[in-house]
């Protein structure tokens, strides 16, 4: 398959490599200073986007404009994901975007989701959640700490909103507390811990390298070429793991 990358920085690199194992063409390399038209994505079939959080509904609304079915992993810009659907779903191109393209973290989050249901059955539980990556990293909580928060507060019993630690006063008992660290060249780490009276349930993701993602945003990228329309990394998940259906 034909592949345009947009955004070259270290996932861009990340996911050339992967592409290039699977026997896929990289046909552009696009960065910062590059327009995004039907001339510079050299007859893509699909582009796949990394790039930085400002730039990113920019980006795939041209791509859309381009006609070009796309891939996103950007994080840090979910506000202004409404004007980017508009403008896909005008085109009739396919757009997926994921916070975490690893498939680790899709069988992750699908643990988390049954140990935050199965929470509700054995008394004075609480839960709280940690992510730790590199210092480069421009936002935070990590888009993959929002989504493991989003599912703990739907599924854990008498929770009804996730916040960013330290509490601002006094903690509340409906608040999931994610705390957030910053330092050397953490690849991604997410930590979601059961807190019972006698005891502590621990469930963890480490990730070695950008490997996981980049395979991940390839294979995608070839499940939504050819398919139109906005999706959702549970969208995908479910086709990836055909016997589960969560989330
Ligand atoms: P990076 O800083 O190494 O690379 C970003 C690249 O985007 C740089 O080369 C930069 O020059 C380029 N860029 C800036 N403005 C641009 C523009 N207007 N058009 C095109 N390119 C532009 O960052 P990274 O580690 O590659 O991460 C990129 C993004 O991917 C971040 O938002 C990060 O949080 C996210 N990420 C997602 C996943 C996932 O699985 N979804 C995994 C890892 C990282």
């Amino acid at each position: 398959m034909r592949i345009a990358l947009v955004g070259y920085g270290r996932m861009g690199r990340a996911v050339e490599e992967a592409a290039r194992a699977r026997g896929d063409e990289i046909v552009a390399r696009l960065d910062r200073e590059d327009r995004i038209d039907a001339a510079a994505l050299a007859g893509a079939e699909v582009a796949i986007e990394f790039s930085v959080p400002s730039s990113a509904p920019l980006n795939l609304r041209r791509l859309a404009e381009a006609g070009v079915d796309t891939v996103s992993g950007t994080t840090g810009w979910d506000p202004a994901q409404g004007e980017v659907d508009a403008a896909v779903r005008a085109a009739g191109t396919g757009l997926l975007v994921a916070a975490n393209f690893s498939l680790g973290v899709g069988f992750f989050h699908r643990i988390v989701r049954e140990a935050a249901r199965l929470a509700a059955g054995v008394p004075d539980y609480d839960v709280h959640l940690y992510e730790a990556h590199h210092r480069h990293k421009l936002d935070h909580p990590s888009g993959t700490a929002r989504m493991l928060a989003d599912s703990v507060v739907e599924l854990f019993a008498g929770k009804d909103r996730w916040e960013e630690s330290p509490p601002a006063g006094r903690p509340e008992r409906e608040v999931v507390y994610l705390s957030v660290a910053r330092a050397g060249e953490i690849a991604g780490t997410h930590v979601v811990s059961f807190e019972g009276p006698n005891d502590r349930v621990e469930l963890r993701h480490e990730a070695r390298d950008r490997g996981g993602f980049a395979v991940g945003a390839v294979e995608a990228a070839h499940w939504v070429r050819g398919r139109p329309g906005v999706h959702t990394l549970g969208d995908w998940l479910r086709d990836r793991f055909t016997d589960s259906p969560s989330p």
